[in-house]
């Protein structure tokens, strides 16, 4: 699975935030990165967030455990500033590699949602760029001392952390996933919660049904639950999957076109009677020979009697009496 590496502003002190008094530029980076979490949970990516400025978290910090952890993207989650009039998405890439291929894919998708001006810059001096081996992106979201910009970035910051997983969907090749279209399906009582739709996704995904089954005992999803859920997220796939097979096959309903014998049958006995019995051990997979249906009660039709017989726990004597005639009945 893709793993990014995700890396929001640690900036000390943080940078005000024009939306609000009570946000800042840390703040609304984590706040997005929250949002992003969910889907790339839902889609199937790995991902690991720098640790908060509390706790140590600094571009050092993000750039090692980047580089240890072996990260495909280095997504990197600011907002930018200049005079409180410019608005704007700035994602900025180094000029080798992948990143601005890979910026262009994001804004490709951002242009569906996003209402001001986008571009993407080239720069050689940024540390987390040059540091980072995974390709890096160094997102500059919005504006955030421009109150326009960065009240739409709060406003709809879902909306644009589901555009950000799209474009990286694209970008690794993953079928895109929307936990809450999921959740709007089979939710219907709030039975669910987002992380419990991506626990569901991950047992659909290893086709983990056991669990699954007790899933459904706890939260009273029905089949058709999860059939929703895996059609969603897999494409396709028959009820049967899910429902757990039975401990032993069971042949296909009575349709037997032969009558029933009422006298008892053995080996050299011939007629429509042994044709009757044939039919049953052909349905539940006995050998009965190459001549198949042929109404002869021979050698293969008496080792299939005796092998249903020891199968089913009577008495093994190759002689077709009311018992074997009543078990071979047993749909
Ligand atoms: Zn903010």
């Amino acid at each position: 699975m893709p793993k990014i590496y995700l890396s929001p502003a640690r900036h000390t002190p943080d940078n005000p935030c024009a939306y609000s008094k009570s946000c800042g530029e840390n703040k609304h980076n984590d706040a997005y990165l929250d949002e992003l979490e969910v889907y790339l949970a839902a889609c199937g990516f790995e991902y690991r967030r720098n640790k908060p400025l509390e706790l140590g978290g600094t571009m050092q910090t993000a750039v090692n455990e980047s580089n240890s952890w072996g990260a495909h993207l280095h997504y990197i989650s600011h907002t930018n500033a200049s005079d409180g009039t410019a608005k704007g998405s700035r994602p900025i890439v180094h000029p080798t590699g992948n990143g601005r291929k890979w910026a262009e894919i994001i804004l490709k998708h951002r242009a569906k949602i996003y209402p001001y001006p986008m571009k993407i810059n080239e720069r050689t001096d940024l540390y987390e760029l040059n540091a980072t081996k995974a390709v890096a992106i160094y997102e500059e979201h919005v504006f955030h001392d421009n109150y326009e910009d960065a009240k739409w970035f709060h406003e709809n910051m879902r909306e644009y952390a589901k555009h950000t997983c799209m474009a990286l969907c694209e970008i690794f090749s993953m079928p895109f996933v929307d936990p809450y279209v999921i959740l709007g399906d089979v939710n219907r009582d709030n039975r669910l919660t987002v992380s419990d739709v991506i626990a569901l996704r991950n047992l659909i995904m290893s086709d983990s049904y056991d669990e699954i089954a007790d899933m459904t005992k706890d939260k009273r999803l029905t089949v058709a639950d999860i059939i929703a859920l895996r059609q969603t997220i897999m494409g396709n796939f028959p009820q049967e999957t899910i429902l757990k097979p039975p401990a032993t096959p069971k042949p296909p309903a009575n349709t037997n076109p032969y009558n029933k014998p009422d006298t008892d049958l053995k080996m050299g006995s011939t007629g429509e009677g042994v044709k009757w019995v044939q039919f049953e051990l052909q349905r539940r997979g006995y050998d009965i020979g190459p001549s198949g249906i042929d109404g002869i009660f021979g050698k293969y039709t008496d080792q299939a009697v005796r092998q249903f017989q020891k199968d089913n726990g009577l008495a093994v004597d190759g002689i077709v009496g009311a018992k074997t005639r009543s078990k071979l009945e047993e749909v």
